[in-house]
């Protein structure tokens, strides 16, 4: 059966002496492999379509009960280019091609996840990501995948938790607890404001992350020594809860991290 769609490339390998095989992932269908027959003995075909990163058309053959869809045809949408440009650039992009090839399965179809990768992709390869923009699209992919750590409500007795009482985060539990649960419960304690500051970040999707900083946003960030405490209390409860709940460690993420500073 033939298929169109449009679809991310994710990862791109040879196979055998002239074939690709290529994750995609799809907007329809989700996550697919593929196979890309001749992709590396001819220059024109496929040309530089299937490369990491690119937003392409897809024309795609599956044969009932195989794996491996075969691409027909392949055009490019949106290119790579750009992302190539620095290191940042690149891990940032392969941070969250990874992210969403890792924590989805093969065919689930998830739109929202799509155009999130997507958007980020495009922002890449504009420009460096600050570690607020990073998280903002971290927070938004866990949204969409549902694995979004619980900010609102405390994770042991479900009460609801004051802002300023949100403090107290456990990571093995997902999400914060309130003052009467975190005594006999491991847990970490941060800065009165970092978590309901990740949590607006969350939910200001269409906003920009460097709103958090002017005075409609969060108060006690008020030079760089608050927002330097934030960042590096925000990215302890990210790698703590996505280490530990997803169980993944991104190699991408490494390098990224070790640019971050
Ligand atoms: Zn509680």
């Amino acid at each position: 059966m033939l298929h169109k769609d449009e679809a991310i490339v994710l990862f791109k390998r040879a196979y055998g002496e002239s074939d690709k095989i290529i994750r995609l992932f799809t907007l329809t269908s989700g996550k697919i492999a593929a196979i890309a027959k001749g992709a590396s003995k001819s220059q024109k075909r496929f040309a530089n379509t299937l490369e990491p990163f690119n937003h392409i058309r897809v024309e795609y053959f599956e044969k009932f009960g195989k794996g491996l869809v075969r691409i027909d045809n392949a055009d490019i949408v949106e290119t790579n280019s750009g992302i190539e440009r620095s290191l940042r650039r690149a891990s940032t992009a392969a941070f969250f091609t990874e992210f969403a090839d890792r924590l989805t399965k093969d065919r689930e179809r998830n739109i929202d996840l799509f155009h999130t990768l997507k958007e980020v992709l495009l922002f890449t390869k504009q420009r460096e990501l600050s570690y607020m923009d990073i998280l903002r699209y971290e927070l938004k992919m866990l949204e969409t995948l549902g694995y979004m750590p619980n900010f609102t409500a405390c994770v042991y007795c479900g009460k609801n938790v004051k802002e300023e009482m949100k403090v107290c985060f456990s990571r093995e539990r997902g999400g914060i607890l309130c003052s009467a649960c975190s005594s006999p419960l491991p847990h970490r304690v941060y800065s009165a404001g970092t978590i309901p500051g990740i949590a607006r970040i969350g939910n200001n999707h269409h906003r920009s992350a460097f709103e958090v900083h002017d005075k409609e946003g969060l108060p006690y960030m008020q030079d760089t020594g608050d927002v330097k405490r934030f960042e590096r209390e925000a990215r302890e409860i990210m790698e703590g809860f996505i280490s530990f709940h997803l169980d993944v460690e991104f190699k991408s993420y490494r390098i990224l991290k070790s640019l971050m500073g």
